[in-house]
């Protein structure tokens, strides 16, 4: 099982901010900005290379779930960034895709 996995499984605790059947949102470990969320489906796909027409309705939904967990955390009006890492060069560190929620202050563009 990944880590995300386990998270979903309730077997490792994170805080949580959105939950539906297929996929749940928690604050990350290691905030790289004020609001920084990762939404993750409960079951692995490893990233969004290796997703496919399957995944489609669910990935539409992750991302419509962006503007109500910005409206939960307060930050709807300010603005979001939302970013997946796919594979090496992106920085990916844990194979499951997920997409990253980061707001809170200006955030620098382009990324590093
Ligand atoms: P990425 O580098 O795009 O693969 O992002 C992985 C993210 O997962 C990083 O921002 C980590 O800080 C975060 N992360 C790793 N383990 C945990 C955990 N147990 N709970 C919350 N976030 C985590």
């Amino acid at each position: 099982m990944t880590i995300f996995e386990k998270i979903a499984a309730g077997q490792i605790p994170a805080r949580i901010v959105h939950e539906v059947e297929d996929f749940i949102a928690f604050h990350d470990i290691q905030a790289q900005a004020p609001v920084h969320v990762l939404i993750v489906p409960r079951k692995c796909i490893t990233r969004i290379t290796e997703a496919d027409v399957s995944h489609a309705d669910m990935l539409g939904r992750m991302l419509l779930a962006t503007r109500e967990i910005a409206a939960k955390l307060g930050v709807l009006e300010s603005g979001y960034r939302i970013v997946i890492n796919n594979g090496r060069d992106a920085g990916e560190s844990v194979p499951h895709l997920h997409i990253h929620l980061l707001a809170g202050r200006a955030l620098a563009w382009p990324p590093g």
